[in-house]
C-alpha cells in the first residue's frame, strides 16, 4: 500500500483538506485539484473498494442514488451546458488513485472539459451472439 491507496480515505476522514460538496453515511464529493474544467468534482466511497466491480451492493447504490443529485448541482452552480461523468478502472484506462471515484466534469463552449475523442470500430457481428452470450451468462 502506498500513501497515494489511502489518499482519498484520508480526504473523506477530514484528514487531508478539500473542497467538499457533498457527504452522507457511504457518499463523500469535493472538488477534483486539477479540474480539466471548472467544477470537475469527484465522487467517492467513503470506504476504499479499488474497482467499480468491488463495491458492495448498498454503496453502489448510495452512490447511485448521490451522483445525479450532486450532477444537478454541479450544473445549477456552474452554468455549464453538457458535461460528462467519467469513471477509469485499473492503470491501463488511466486510473491513478486505486479508490473508486466517478469524475463529473462539465463542458463549457469554449472547449474546457474532457476531450472527446471516440475512436469507434465497428462491431464484430460475427463475434457479438457468443460474446453477449458469455457475458449474460456471468450475470446469471
Ligand atoms: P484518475 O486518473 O485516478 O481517474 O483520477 C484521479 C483524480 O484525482 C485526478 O483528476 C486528480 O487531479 C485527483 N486528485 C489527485 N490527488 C488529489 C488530491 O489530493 N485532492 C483532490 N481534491 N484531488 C486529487
Amino acid at each position: 500500500m502506498t500513501d497515494l491507496d489511502h489518499l482519498f480515505e484520508r480526504i473523506a476522514a477530514g484528514e487531508i483538506p478539500s473542497y467538499r460538496v457533498f457527504e452522507d453515511e457511504h457518499v463523500f464529493a469535493f472538488l477534483d485539484i486539477n479540474p480539466l474544467s471548472r467544477g470537475h468534482t469527484l465522487v467517492i466511497p467513503r470506504r476504499r473498494c479499488e474497482r467499480l466491480e468491488d463495491l458492495p451492493g448498498e454503496v453502489a447504490a448510495a452512490l447511485g442514488r448521490a451522483l445525479p443529485r450532486i450532477a444537478a448541482a454541479v450544473i445549477g452552480a456552474t452554468g455549464a451546458p453538457a458535461y460528462n461523468v467519467l469513471q477509469n478502472n485499473g492503470r491501463a484506462a488511466g486510473q491513478a488513485i486505486p479508490h473508486v471515484h466517478f469524475h463529473i466534469i462539465p463542458k463549457y463552449p469554449d472547449g474546457s472539459g474532457l476531450p472527446h475523442h471516440w475512436p469507434a470500430r465497428t462491431l464484430d457481428r460475427d463475434g457479438a451472439p457468443e460474446l453477449a452470450r458469455t457475458i449474460a451468462e456471468r450475470l446469471t
